[in-house]
């Protein structure tokens, strides 16, 4: 084995993925660019609003919360948005989870803290396979919740009112209660700000749910040091959608049955997966995790045998 050249492999990949995840986050929060040079960038937000990433809607800094948010709530004002539903498939068909891997800010967060070296924990196998589902039911809740709207939008515009209001900002940004970074970047803080304009406790009692729900998610930035990507992995909407169109992706990878010495004499690629994926129960042909892979190549460029490599078709 050549171990110059795996070493300069190893930090090329891990190089090249981190710059990209700095510029993008730097571009999908813009407002930090136009304070430091006094620059206008309001023409990146129409770029951001359609990403196949999940941002938050209200967060100052972005003014973007990407695709799917965009497609829920059209959804919501009775509009099928084919055209938006079609630039997102073909988004994922061409780049898998590329976006999630290596674009998205709040992915980029979880990478940076599972970076702080620590030794990495395993879910249970079922348990993990149960808690992948949290996703998927989370997405059906909000297509259940939002139905009623579209249904109604035209047809009767009483109740379309009357159950819009009932919803609150869930009708108006069906995806922002579900965003780690709705709650981190925007309702925490503000909560936080009030807190100290007050001199009191009253923002937190006059909102429980949000500061629950604030510490829930500032819980999974902290286990994400033990638990890669664990927001990605179970909670994220958006992970759900792009999960189940991933699948059928152009863009997958493979193992080479020759070079892959298998679990007992190596198995490294399951153990630097952030994603948890049995890479090693999967085809050999081409694998996608369950459509649960972000594309890290993580487990390529980890691989001491190079039997992992990108398959397109
Ligand atoms: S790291 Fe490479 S050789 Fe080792 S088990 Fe994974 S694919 Fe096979
Ligand atoms: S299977 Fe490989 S590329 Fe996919 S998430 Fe796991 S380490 Fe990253």
């Amino acid at each position: 084995m050549d171990l110059k050249k795996l070493n300069v492999r190893d930090h090329l990949i891990t190089i090249v993925r981190r710059i990209v995840q700095i510029i993008a986050f730097v571009l999908v929060n813009y407002i930090i660019l136009e304070l430091i040079f006094s620059i206008n960038l309001i023409g990146l937000e129409s770029i951001l609003k359609i990403l196949p990433i999940l941002n938050s809607p209200r967060n100052p800094l972005s003014n973007g919360a990407g695709i799917l948010e965009f497609i829920f709530f059209s959804i919501t004002e009775g509009i099928i948005p084919v055209f938006l539903i079609g630039i997102l498939i073909i988004i994922i068909i061409f780049t898998a989870r590329f976006f999630c891997g290596w674009i998205c800010p709040i992915g980029t967060i979880q990478d940076v803290c599972a970076a702080i070296p620590t030794k990495k924990r395993i879910i249970k196998p079922s348990r993990h396979k149960s808690l992948l589902k949290i996703k998927y039911v989370i997405v059906i809740f909000i297509v259940i919740l939002i139905i009623p709207l579209g249904t109604t939008a035209i047809a009767n515009p009483a109740f379309y009112l009357d159950y819009r209001n009932n919803l609150g900002d869930l009708g108006n940004k069906p995806l922002s209660y579900f965003s780690l970074s709705e709650y981190i970047f925007v309702f925490f803080p503000d909560m936080v700000r009030e807190i100290f304009q007050t001199n009191t406790l009253d923002p937190i009692f006059s909102n429980l749910l949000v500061f629950f729900i604030s510490i829930f998610y500032l819980i999974l930035i902290i286990a994400s040091v033990w638990y890669p990507r664990i927001y990605c992995r179970y909670i994220c909407p958006f992970a759900a959608v792009s999960s189940a169109i991933s699948e059928y992706s152009f863009l997958k990878l493979s193992r080479s049955p020759v070079r892959c010495v298998g679990r007992t004499d190596c198995g490294i690629c399951e153990k630097e997966c952030p994603k948890q994926i049995r890479i090693l129960d999967e085809p050999y042909e081409f694998f996608t995790g369950k459509g649960e892979c972000n594309f890290c190549l993580k487990c390529k460029e980890k691989c001491p045998y190079d039997a992992i490599n990108i398959k397109i078709g």
